[in-house]
């Protein structure tokens, strides 16, 4: 009888919405969740599992015995139906999470679901209030030590502050929220509820690292930036929609790791860099989380003489997985540690580099600032085009 029941649940599977997470849309469904009637990966499933079953009882599809009632359970809901019920006000700012996403924000759009049940009641979405403030742990920039710091982020000022006194007037920093990046960054802080935040400062890229003491509070912090942005964008462009907007508000970084790379002299040795590259900018610093890289490349179109080569050219020795980037000003002899990193990053780079340039990649193309009108113009073109 139960495998009678087991082949039915499996045949649901194929019927549409279900045959990807209900949470993060993997095509890898092999649990599910019977009393709310939605098929899960395994990863969203052990998060469920971590709900309690007061909220979710968790069964693997074909690893568990099925009863008739639970069957019919399935049948009735399904994974378009529990959308339209958690997700109906799903705010066009929040960020889905996707299979490869970090885990904070798996489990925070889980728990906003259907712990929180955030998404039926909009009261219960306070990143959309446009002003936040409270406490985030800050890496220091020369002591490297986490100190606490009170944020205050303004969508009206257009502003994320932060204060090294609890008693101060003055901010110690005042970001322009329009120009900053947020990435949640868990491995490269070693912390689950750490972002990056980066930012122009000067000619160069700056980067804070934050912690959060919990997992809600980084993604609501992650969340309000994110609302912010689109708020004012929204006013901004009126004739753009929110989705076209939201694709433009963080960006996360496309490649980050280890290589190694020569100085700009023949003969020159190999030195271990970390590297990042986000949207068209491949950054390196000594170590991850250094406040300023030592190098910032900005990576064109192939029509402008970028591209990625295999190895390196004759006379230059080699060391580990090695191949060259080319720029107009310069040719970088990169190496990887491992042949899958090389083939990873020669990916990236030579899909970048086969894009062509978006007006917004020409206004952010570094050492040329842009005044306030060339950057409104550059997002209303990548907006319409
Ligand atoms: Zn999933």
């Amino acid at each position: 009888m139960s495998d009678r029941y087991q082949k039915f649940v499996l045949d649901l599977v194929q019927r549409p919405g279900n045959s990807n997470c209900a949470d993060c849309l993997s095509p890898n469904v092999e649990y599910t969740s019977f009393n709310l009637g939605i098929f899960l990966c395994e990863a969203c499933a052990s998060i469920h599992r971590s709900l309690g079953v007061g909220i979710s009882k968790v069964k693997s599809i074909k690893m568990d015995n099925w009863s008739e009632d639970q069957v019919k359970c399935m049948e009735a809901c399904g994974n378009l139906k529990a959308r339209e019920k958690f997700e109906q006000l799903v705010p066009t700012c929040y960020k889905r999470p996707r299979d490869k996403d970090p885990q904070v924000l798996r489990e925070q759009w889980i728990r906003a679901k259907y712990e929180r049940l955030e998404f039926m009641d909009p009261e219960k979405q306070t990143y959309l209030a446009g002003f936040k403030e409270g406490y985030l742990m800050k890496r220091g920039k020369d002591d490297k030590k986490f100190q606490r710091r009170r944020f205050v982020l303004s969508e009206t000022d257009n502003t994320l502050k932060y204060y090294n006194k609890e008693d101060a007037r003055e901010p110690k920093a005042t970001l322009r929220l329009d120009e900053i990046n947020a990435v949640i960054v868990p491995e490269k802080v070693g912390n689950p509820n750490a972002m990056q935040i980066t930012f122009e400062q000067g000619s160069n890229t700056r980067s804070l690292f934050l912690q959060a003491e919990t997992g809600k509070e980084i993604v609501d912090w992650f969340t309000s930036i994110r609302s912010a942005k689109l708020n004012r964008l929204t006013i901004a462009y009126p004739g753009a929609t929110e989705a076209e907007l939201a694709q433009n508000l963080t960006h996360s970084f496309l490649m980050e790791g280890w290589l190694s790379k020569t100085g700009p002299r023949q003969g020159d040795a190999f030195r271990r860099r970390w590297f990042t590259l986000e949207r068209r900018k491949l950054m390196y610093y000594d170590d991850p989380m250094d406040a300023f890289p030592k190098g910032e490349i900005f990576i064109g179109h192939e029509d402008k003489q970028f591209a990625v080569r295999d190895g390196l050219p004759p006379g230059i020795k080699s060391q580990g997985f090695c191949f060259t980037l080319k720029t107009p000003d310069r040719h970088f002899h990169l190496s990887a540690e491992v042949l899958e990193d090389k083939t990873k990053w020669m990916q990236a780079l030579e899909s970048v580099i086969s894009q062509p340039l978006s007006p917004q990649d020409s206004s952010s193309n570094f050492g040329i600032k842009q005044n306030k009108k060339a950057k409104r113009i550059s997002v209303l073109n990548l907006v319409r085009h």
